[in-house]
């Protein structure tokens, strides 16, 4: 049987009078794909952002592979765990994909091999390729690449097919699908 990975309770955002989570609750299993849906300002961003620890919680709790969000001890720790497509990825234009992967990886004490990595990500013939001259598909599968190269138990996607032609975003959709780290444990919030 699968156990949690997130638990969120009674989740609730302000911002001065905006409300901009309103007493959200839910539970992500290990090895699960969760899609967080709404419309825009929804509060999915927000959401997203307090499961990072990148914000505090208004009220409610949030217990991320079994740690509470809210105490900072647990944050350093958590961060080592989890990996994440922010809405707005970019990278070095100069740079090639594998230079950007090689320069995401060294924020980490371990990583995957990049040449593997890059493979799951069917970018090997872009490799050598700088990031300016990709195009927006491929700069967003580098971007899943750069959320998977610690090897993550936690895989957050900010609307990691925004802005993609149909076929693209099929294409990622399936990638996302078949990412197998940690033997089918990792868990995917898009
Ligand atoms: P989108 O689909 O447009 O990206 P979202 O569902 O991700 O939207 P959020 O970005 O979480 O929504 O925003 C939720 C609400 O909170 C919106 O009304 C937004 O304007 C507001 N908001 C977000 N961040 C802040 C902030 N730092 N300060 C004040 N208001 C904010």
């Amino acid at each position: 049987m699968s156990s949690v990975a997130i638990k969120v309770e009674g989740l609730v955002k302000v911002y001065g009078a905006i409300q901009a989570v309103d007493n959200i609750s839910f539970e992500i299993n290990e090895g699960e794909i969760f899609a967080l849906l709404g419309p825009n300002g929804a509060g999915k961003t927000t959401t997203l952002e307090i499961l990072q620890s990148l914000r505090k919680a208004t009220k409610g709790s949030v217990c991320v592979l079994g740690y509470d969000v809210s105490n900072n001890k647990n944050v350093r720790k958590l961060k080592k765990e989890f990996g994440v497509l922010p809405q707005d990825f970019n990278a070095i234009d100069k740079l090639t994909v594998k230079e950007n992967l090689s320069v995401i990886a060294k924020m980490y004490d371990k990583h995957v091999n990049l040449d593997k990595l890059i493979m799951t990500l069917n970018l090997e013939d872009k490799s050598n390729s700088k990031f300016e001259d990709l195009s927006g598909g491929l700069k967003q599968r580098l971007g899943i690449a750069g959320a998977l190269v610690n090897d993550p138990k936690m895989v957050f996607l900010d609307e990691p097919t925004t802005g993609l032609d149909p076929i693209t975003t099929d294409r990622i959709n399936h990638l996302i699908k078949n990412i197998t780290f940690n033997k089918n444990q990792t868990s995917i919030i898009v």
